[in-house]
């Protein structure tokens, strides 16, 4: 079963430093380094890396910046369809202090022009059956036009709303699935406990609601089940959390696109963003195809 995952790609510069700068004050790195970045990208990578095959829908500048990022996705992906914007291509400056504690600044023009179903061939690729995965970071408008799209193929969808933008939320009740974070289940729903945010977002039309609850694992909501279920995390040493959340989608998405019912692909996810949390980096910490092979048959024998 294919999995296409629409979304932004772009480069990520990473900084890191004793403290933060204050206002005007410049201060030197003690280490920086470009990686491969953007939601739609980082997922893409996971659920490819599960065996699953994978269609990355994403934009792109026409700038030496574009190739470059065309070129690392060339490396993890078998198909990757790019429009091209005369625009600049996506990036992020992550800045992370001695604390571990980071500021974001991304500059969006690509994903912000980009409209899947109206200047690509996706409405026509997918099939019944297949998986589509969007996350937050195109316009809502063409967020929802994807997963109506998908809808009316018999497509089934995954939402992970994430970022959100509160001006311009996709529409919930398109998503099969909708997955997002402790902090955005409140944030969407200004509910603190959890199995309450589950119940409010169900609410909005998803058929299945996953929130994902760091090293507490999932809270997953629907799909017959009568109440709110606590899947646990396994129990590991975090070292660096960042990209967890896209491992845990992407991973999501290439077990269910194995075959896996839903509660063995949570349960696939969650294995997988244990061992992404136990190492530094983004990308660089999403587990290997061969790692993801054995968490498969772990998962598929338990
Ligand atoms: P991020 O923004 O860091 O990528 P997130 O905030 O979107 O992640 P989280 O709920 O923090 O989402 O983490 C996503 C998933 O990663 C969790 O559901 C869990 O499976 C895994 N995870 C995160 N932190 C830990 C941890 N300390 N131990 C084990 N698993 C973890």
């Amino acid at each position: 079963m294919h999995v296409h995952v629409v979304g932004n790609a772009c480069i990520d510069t990473t900084f890191r430093l004793g403290r933060f700068p204050a206002a005007g004050e410049t201060l030197n790195a003690t280490a920086y380094a470009d990686g491969l970045g953007g939601k739609g990208a980082n997922q893409a990578v996971a659920a490819a890396r599960t065996g699953a095959a994978v269609t990355l829908w994403t934009a792109l500048g026409k700038d030496p910046l574009g190739a470059w990022i065309r070129s690392q996705l060339d490396m993890e992906l078998s198909d990757v369809q790019v429009s091209e914007f005369d625009l600049p291509s996506d990036r992020s400056t992550i800045v992370i202090d001695a604390g571990g504690e980071n500021f974001i600044v991304s500059g969006v023009a690509c994903s912000e022009a980009f409209d899947p179903i109206a200047q690509t061939a996706l409405a026509r690729r997918i099939t019944p059956g297949e998986i589509l995965v969007c996350q937050g970071n195109l316009r809502g408008a063409a967020t929802n036009a994807c997963l109506r799209a998908a809808r009316k193929n018999g497509t089934r969808t995954i939402l992970n709303a994430s970022p959100i933008d509160e001006a311009a939320l996709p529409d919930f009740g398109l998503a099969d699935m909708l997955v997002v974070n402790q902090s955005e289940a409140k944030a969407l729903t200004g509910q603190m406990d959890m199995a309450a945010a589950a119940g409010a977002l169900a609410a909005k039309g998803a058929a299945t609601v996953a929130i994902t609850l760091g090293a507490e694992g999932c809270l997953v909501l629907g799909h017959g089940q009568a109440g709110a279920l606590c899947l646990p995390a396994p129990h590991v040493k975090a070292l660096d959390t960042s990209g967890a959340g896209d491992v845990f989608c992407g991973c999501l998405a290439g077990g269910l696109a194995r075959g896996m019912p839903i509660t063995s692909g949570l349960k696939f996810a969650l294995a997988a963003a244990a061992i992404s949390v136990t190492r530094p980096g983004t990308l660089l910490s999403c587990p290997s195809a061969s790692e993801m092979a054995a968490l498969v048959d772990q998962t598929e024998l338990s």
